[in-house]
């Protein structure tokens, strides 16, 4: 049976790039909510009673979208998966409350990052339109600017990579999803990684914990 690994991380801690590739080393699924988010950023939330009527406008706000939507979507993607790196979930801790009642994890991975560096990257981020490559306009720029090396594509900022947003977003983390990373290291359960080193550095302290 495949793995089950959660990628617990600030935004900007690296939780994307690593899933991908863990995803792709390890054959497992890539369950990020982001993405999920992202791809449905104008469903219609208008009937359930809640602040915003679309994913957008929580996500334009750097505020957390509702618990029942990220949990539909998290539900339905493990359902499908054997293993898989969960990316983005749990957000705070009803949903890693929820999280814990539809299945059981093997490894809880933190990917440990200071707030400068975190503002850093996250503002100098920029990522293809077409193939959702990450660059990074100082610490990793694309061959020619403003174009991905992978696909050609153009690479765009996130509407929610702006100073203001990224520092609201960093709010919520500390609120809401710190205490998610208090409650696995309560239990014993969780394993920290320097997120600050070099993409393929954190990789392979990444991969040693799966391989274990
Ligand atoms: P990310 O790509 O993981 O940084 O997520 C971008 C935005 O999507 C967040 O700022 C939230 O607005 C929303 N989002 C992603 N995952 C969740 C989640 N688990 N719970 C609530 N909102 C989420």
């Amino acid at each position: 049976m495949g793995e089950h690994i959660l990628l617990l991380g600030a935004p900007g801690a690296g939780k994307g790039t690593q899933s991908k590739r863990l995803a792709a080393e390890f054959d497992l699924e890539h369950v990020t909510t982001g993405d999920a988010l992202r791809a449905n950023k104008d469903m219609d939330l208008s009937h359930m009673d809640t602040e915003f009527d679309t994913p957008r406008a929580y996500m334009d706000a750097g505020e957390l979208v509702p618990d029942a939507v990220v949990n539909e979507i998290v539900k339905t993607a493990l359902e499908a998966a054997d293993g898989y790196v969960l990316d983005g979930y749990p957000r705070n801790l009803d949903q890693a409350e929820y999280l814990s009642e539809i299945t059981d994890l093997d490894a809880a991975i933190f990917l440990d990052v200071s707030e400068e560096e975190l503002v850093d990257r996250l503002t100098g981020r920029r990522v293809c339109d077409d193939c959702g490559a990450n660059y990074h306009v100082e610490f990793a720029p694309p061959e020619e600017a403003g174009v991905c090396d992978e696909c050609g594509g153009e690479l765009i900022q996130r509407d929610d990579d702006t100073e203001e947003t990224v520092r609201e977003r960093l709010r919520v983390y500390r609120e809401n999803t710190e205490p998610v990373v208090e409650h696995y290291r309560a239990r014993g359960e969780l394993v920290e990684v320097d997120g600050e080193g070099t993409p393929d550095e954190v990789f392979a302290e990444i991969a040693d914990v799966v391989d274990e």
